[in-house]
């Protein structure tokens, strides 16, 4: 009687081992909120992106203008979230910070918030003097202080840690027991910038930010990624200064190809590839063997 048993159990730790190491993919989705750049006239939200994991919307990265709304479209609650990941402080991806936490107001969040983000340079603040002069006392929304000094038990507090610029650094945070975050610097001009790795439930997601890759940390950074979201900026034949700040379609397909990523979603596009979209796509694909999605804002990605 004992034997059955004792078989069936082996098979179930045997199930249960082979599926903890693969991503369990029906758990974890990647939501667009913003697939376009800083321009007006785009037609896109800029660029930010939430990440669910059992049903809840668990992680928001960069949060460019028109995010927040499209956070609410998504049917996002933001009570749910663990944390905020900032690639860098341009404001097609930090502008709509403030509008989530005022939205937050009239949620029933109560836990404190993990905002994450570049160490500043000579360009840039550090995301915790981003925080700083949005919401201290000092800062543009002073009427928001509570949420960096809270003055009642029931306030939230805004946790803010700035990732070191150290090349090649990775750093590394257990945002929850199901969920850890890597970052590694990224080149892009003369802007702080990082990339992002999101773990969670097996599933690895890599967001590229804005850079030219002129560190070539990517390759090994996204390995064997499930998903690679590559910012699109610049088409081919993009001039020199668009260039040290933005990888070309043939450089993203290389790291692609390179970190054997399960999946690549182009986002990020300005009107400068937004026109060129089929031809990129078509460098892509040449170089790239798996699929590869052209994001669009509302579009729920699976892994
Ligand atoms: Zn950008």
């Amino acid at each position: 009687m004992t034997f059955p048993n004792l078989s069936l159990a082996i098979l179930l730790f045997a199930i249960h081992t082979a599926t903890s190491a693969a991503c369990l993919n029906q758990r974890v989705s990647l939501q667009v909120l913003g697939s376009g750049g800083p321009e007006l006239d785009d037609g896109r939200n800029s660029a930010g992106y939430v990440i669910w994991v059992n049903g809840k919307a668990r992680l928001v990265v960069d949060a460019g203008s028109g995010t927040s709304a499209a956070f609410g479209n998504a049917k996002a609650d933001f009570a749910d979230i663990q944390a905020i990941l900032l690639t860098h402080l341009h404001v097609d991806h930090a502008q709509d910070l403030p509008a989530f936490i005022k939205g937050s107001f009239f949620t029933a969040r109560d836990e404190n918030l993990l905002v994450l983000g570049p160490d500043g340079n000579q360009r840039m603040p550090a995301t915790t003097q981003y925080i700083e002069r949005l919401f201290g006392s000092q800062g543009a929304f002073p009427y928001l202080s509570d949420y960096v000094t809270p003055k009642q038990q029931n306030d939230y507090h805004i946790i803010a840690k700035n990732i070191p610029l150290a090349k090649e650094q990775i750093v590394t945070h257990a945002v929850s027991k199901d969920i850890s975050v890597s970052a590694t610097p990224v080149h892009h001009g003369p802007i702080a910038a990082i990339a992002w790795k999101v773990e969670t439930m097996g599933c690895t997601l890599v967001f590229s930010g804005d850079t030219s890759n002129e560190y070539k940390v990517l390759p090994d950074f996204a390995k064997h990624a499930d998903v690679f979201i590559a910012n699109t900026a610049i088409p081919e034949n993009a001039g020199v200064a668009a260039k040290n700040l933005h990888m070309t379609p043939t450089e993203i397909a290389q790291i692609a190809q390179k970190a054997k990523v399960k999946k690549l979603v182009l986002s990020h596009f300005m009107n400068r590839s937004l026109s060129k979209q089929p031809f990129i796509y078509k460098t892509v694909t040449k170089l790239f063997s798996g699929p590869v999605v052209l994001a669009e804002d509302g579009m729920r990605v699976s892994l």
